[in-house]
């Protein structure tokens, strides 16, 4: 069965996907594509075990072989997993399998980037013999965190991988990949499962309030067990766009930066939906407050999205939350009550 990144949960709208992969795979590099909080590192870790699974017969992964137990304790000699630290760091995800670089070991904040000499480091591996026999398995997620370089530096093994390589690479959005590099795999989408299924899933998995939580996170089961494992619950979730229509930037506390600006731009998002007659995706309808106008709207979700472009914010991030905020409740406020003058531009803040 497909379990989570942590090894323990199992993932069950992954596996009629993961037996068609293993039935119609004719490359050896392949793209899984999949909205975010679905489970494409999950779905990629669990075909390279089937692939290097040593059973005699049966389906695999067999689950029990010596070599499916390597991977389980991510410490087989012919997978390598190439996250972008930042991610390494999120899952609490040793670097004991792909050491190959500098090792992360510095005091630097953890990089987003898949770095060049990591890419370098995984296709000098790639090319060595394997160590049991069957495969060796790269698995890079997300590709999009390669950089232009990097990404330019796997394109000769993406055509050609050496006899045993298989190359598998995760993305949230094909779009943003080199075509050059998308032409050179076979791709393979994973879709959210449906809601019922989702729901059962998470309310197994001791989540509250799981269909509030799984439209928070558009449908995405693992997102919306994150959101649970962050202390939100249905009623926190639920008050968020009133709290923003009056300002109150207090909702988010203890929220990061992205976060906060993931729940505003959803907030943001289904009030157009909501101006335009159209039905919210991630709040119920009652919870929206009525009369945002669509202008300010507009200039609000530039804002957000210019925000969530900046990767480090090195401004007070207390005051971008509330400046964030701010702009949100200008929305919903009267014409009349508006004023520009105490308001702070998140453009000159973002600066
Ligand atoms: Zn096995």
């Amino acid at each position: 069965m497909v379990v989570g990144a942590d090894g323990s949960v199992p993932l069950p709208w992954l596996e009629a996907p993961l037996r068609r992969a293993l039935a119609q795979q004719r490359s050896h590099a392949l793209l899984v594509q999949a909205p975010h909080g679905v489970g494409t590192l999950e779905f990629m870790l669990k075909l390279a075990q089937a692939w290097l699974c040593e059973v005699a017969d049966g389906p695999r992964p067999c689950g029990h072989c010596e070599s499916c137990r390597l991977v389980r304790s991510r410490t087989h000699p012919d997978l390598l997993v190439l996250l972008p630290e930042a991610l390494r760091v999120a899952l609490n995800w040793s670097a004991s399998v792909d050491d190959s670089g500098d090792g992360g070991k510095s005091k630097r904040k953890p990089s987003r980037q898949i770095r060049i000499d990591e890419v370098r480091a995984a296709i000098d591996w790639v090319v060595q013999t394997s160590s049991r026999g069957r495969a060796k398995v790269m698995v890079m997620h997300p590709a999009e965190s390669m950089n232009l370089q990097s990404a330019s530096a796997m394109l000769k093994t993406l055509e050609e991988p050496p006899g045993q390589a298989r190359l598998l690479l995760g993305t949230a959005d094909a779009a943003h990949l080199l075509p050059t590099l998308r032409s050179r795999c076979q791709r393979i989408a994973l879709a959210a499962p449906a809601d019922s299924l989702a729901c059962r899933w998470l309310e197994e998995q001791g989540v509250g309030d799981a269909p509030i939580l799984l439209a928070a996170a558009g449908g995405a089961p693992l997102g919306a067990m994150a959101l649970a494992a962050r202390g939100i619950d249905g009623a926190a979730w639920l008050r968020l766009p009133q709290a923003v229509a009056q300002g109150q930037a207090a909702a988010f506390a203890g929220w990061t930066v992205p976060q906060v600006v993931d729940g505003l731009q959803k907030i943001c998002h289904d009030a157009m939906v909501l101006a335009a007659d159209g039905t919210p995706r991630y709040f119920p309808i009652q919870v929206l407050p009525e009369g945002a106008r669509m202008p300010h709207l507009s200039a609000w979700a530039r804002s957000l999205g210019r925000v969530a472009r900046h990767d480090e914010h090195p401004w007070n991030e207390a005051l971008l939350v509330e400046a964030m905020v701010s702009e949100g409740r200008t929305c919903w406020q009267e014409a009349t009550h508006r004023s520009t003058a105490g308001r702070r531009p998140l453009d000159t803040l973002a600066r």
